[in-house]
């Protein structure tokens, strides 16, 4: 059987505990940050999130950090020492609950994370030890701090339950406030509250038991909890163990394992990261205690989360950005409709890069732009159906058709190409990015439900599309050629024919080129040229030394000193460091002049240069494929949407966001 025509898990439907509430399953939502909270404007939209969410089956959802203390928030976050903020938190509650759905309130306090420019106030943290990633100086917390804090935890707690909430979650992970504590690299206080584990537990087990001694002895407490900090020197797995027993016996009634902090140069959300890669941490934790274990990084399918809880390494699964992807997760993944859920492809770039941008932005969804602004956007049919028509069946023409459909529209979707997908498809193969697979089988399934009437290898004249009501241009981009002498010759090439397999690799490759596809390019050609793992791994392990490496030589060159720029800022890094493989050389501030037979000639700031290659590939930009808007000016109903419309800082996102909001207000 396909998986996507799987049967209902195993599992999944199992009713679970969590102290005194009963889930009616196991799929929860994760804690995520929408960058609309703390607005009293845009609590409405807040509302519409979470209920469509109830409505989609989570059964149970953890809102985003609600600081405890003012100097424990920032920006677009709810404090409880506001009381406008608990106002708008007890009406989210109870909109929950008459949509008939459970939350629980996440206790945050962001410690020397605090960034200063938007609390106003000193960061706090254990020791005065600054954060690589925020330049805020923290102050060393003193003993009648320490006692506030945990005062302001408890308060949180019984807060969250006055208003409703039917559980709270204390953040004690990804190297926040409380985590901070726990770990030897930045808590280097010689008091009660560091030192030994048993002082640098403490902090957390005071806030437990603050919590538990405030809302009685049956309201449930989840704790999240860092299974690795990621960071070298941190807490042991031996000393996590031990925290994990000291957290149950002080009262919690579950678990939800963090995966290191943001400072940490582990990738641990990004695409790159194996689906479950983490899970087997959780499974040590759930081996030493006896409260449910809730696991959640990259874990984005409903046939992996069936599969962790049946091998028995957690008890369910709290995902958050899926959530975004589908608002449906559960209820699909509940009743084995695999093949229409719209997975999470870890690709940060509406969620996270949005809440972390400067100034921040709020989250949405690259496979799903209508996240985070459900009311903007309600489900309902178009006032009139018409006949649409969509040219291009890359990113962008899938969503506009998807969306046009689903509004009732009758549309047809013509693509060139003999499979969907666009640029998807090229992304798709570059390692680490596979996940563009699910979105391209998504769509695929979307339109087929939906009734479209998919014409492949077929380019519509102006003539035909003139019969349409409206036409939606999405034919998406062409690779650009610059304009450098030798271009014409054959070894050059573009990076569409690389991933699209249409030409044999050199061996000495020029990748002209250091944005993102300059990037995946390289790493496509260095992956598709080594040894496949267990190969290498048999090789390595008989102490064979050839054959393990990649067998070309790819030279990336960049006109600019920055390498993979429009990267979002939480891949960037990641990016940037896959290029320092062996056999990958980058160079920046390469000016190209000529393309020869067995070559790259250019001008660096050192001086003229030779780069000799047998392959030169360009990923020197896009150009918009535009042609039928001008045979099309007269017609009443035109759309130009995605890379057709503008091929400058080109990305999926912009695309399927574009032709979301033309499609929908056909
Ligand atoms: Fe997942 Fe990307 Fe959507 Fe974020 S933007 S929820 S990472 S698919």
């Amino acid at each position: 059987m396909h998986i996507y025509e799987s049967a209902p898990h195993r599992t999944l439907h199992r009713p679970l505990r969590i102290g005194s509430l009963e889930l009616p399953h196991r799929i929860l939502m994760g804690s995520m940050h929408l960058g609309i909270e703390g607005d009293a404007a845009m609590l409405n939209r807040l509302i519409a999130f979470y209920v469509e969410r109830v409505r989609g089956g989570a059964s149970l959802m953890i809102t985003g950090g609600v600081a405890i203390l003012p100097q424990g928030g920032g920006d677009h976050m709810y404090c409880l020492t506001e009381p406008a903020h608990r106002d708008a938190l007890g009406t989210l509650a109870a909109a929950v609950h008459h949509a008939g759905g459970r939350i629980a309130m996440q206790l945050f306090h962001s410690g020397r994370y605090a960034v200063q420019e938007e609390t106003g106030l000193p960061a706090d943290a254990p020791s005065a030890i600054v954060s690589r990633i925020n330049p805020t100086v923290p102050r060393e917390m003193s003993n009648e701090d320490i006692t506030a804090t945990i005062k302001a935890f408890a308060d949180g707690a019984r807060y969250a339950r006055e208003l409703g909430f039917d559980a709270v979650e204390v953040m004690g992970s990804e190297g926040y406030l409380l985590n901070e504590f726990l770990s030897p690299l930045t808590n280097h206080r010689e008091d009660a509250y560091g030192g030994s584990l048993d002082g640098r537990m403490r902090m957390s087990l005071d806030v437990v038991f603050a919590i538990r001694s405030a809302v009685g002895p049956t309201y449930p407490i989840i704790f999240r909890m860092s299974g690795d900090d990621c960071m070298q020197g941190s807490t042991p797995l031996r000393e996590t163990l031990i925290y994990a027993r000291h957290l149950e016996d002080a009262g919690v009634d579950a678990l939800n394992i963090g995966i290191g902090w943001h400072e940490s140069t582990v990738p641990t959300v990004a695409a790159v990261v194996p689906r479950g890669a983490f899970a087997p941490i959780a499974a040590e934790i759930k081996q030493v205690v006896q409260v449910p274990v809730i696991g959640a990084n990259r874990i984005n399918t409903p046939e992996l989360a069936d599969e962790l809880i049946a091998k028995g390494w957690l008890d369910c699964v709290a995902p958050a950005r899926p959530w975004l992807a589908d608002p449906e997760f559960a209820r699909k993944s509940l009743t084995g409709d695999r093949k229409h859920l719209n997975i999470c492809i870890a690709c940060n770039q509406s969620c996270l890069d949005h809440t972390l941008a400067k100034p921040p932005q709020p989250a949405s969804c690259l496979v799903n732009p209508r996240a985070g602004n459900e009311m903007g956007f309600p489900k309902v049919h178009a006032r009139s159906r018409r006949r649409v028509a969509v040219v291009g069946g890359g990113p962008a023409g899938l969503e506009a058709a998807r969306v046009a459909a689903e509004r009732g529209h009758q549309v047809t979707l013509y693509e060139a190409r003999s499979v969907l997908g666009g640029q998807l498809q090229y992304a798709a193969r570059v390692p680490g990015k596979e996940e563009f697979f699910e979105t391209i089988r998504y769509y695929e399934a979307s339109l087929q439900r939906l009734g479209v009437d998919v014409q492949l290898e077929t380019e519509p004249t102006a003539m035909e599309l003139s019969h349409f009501d409206a036409v939606i241009l999405a034919q998406g981009v062409t690779p650009f050629v610059p304009d450098i002498e030798g271009t014409e010759l054959p070894h050059v090439t573009t990076y569409a024919d690389v991933l699209g397999g249409r030409v044999p690799f050199g061996r000495q490759i020029v990748i002209l080129g250091a944005g993102g596809i300059g990037c995946d390019t390289a790493k496509f050609l260095h992956d598709s040229t080594k040894p496949e793992a267990k190969v290498a791994q048999f090789l390595s392990e008989q102490g064979v030394a050839g054959g393990l490496s990649s067998t070309v030589s790819i030279t990336v060159v960049a006109r600019s000193r920055r390498v993979a720029a429009g990267v979002g800022r939480t891949t960037r890094w990641i990016v940037r460091g896959e290029l320092r493989r062996p056999g990958i050389e980058v160079m920046t501030e390469f000016q190209t002049e000529a393309i020869t037979e067995n070559s790259v000639i250019g001008m660096t700031t050192e001086g003229p240069r030779v780069l000799e290659a047998d392959q030169v590939i360009l990923c020197t930009g896009q150009s918009s494929r535009n042609e039928l808007v001008e045979a099309l000016s007269g017609h009443a109903d035109v759309y130009v949407v995605g890379g057709a419309k503008n091929s400058q800082g080109l990305n999926a996102a912009r695309a399927i966001r574009e032709a979301f909001e033309v499609a929908y207000n056909l």
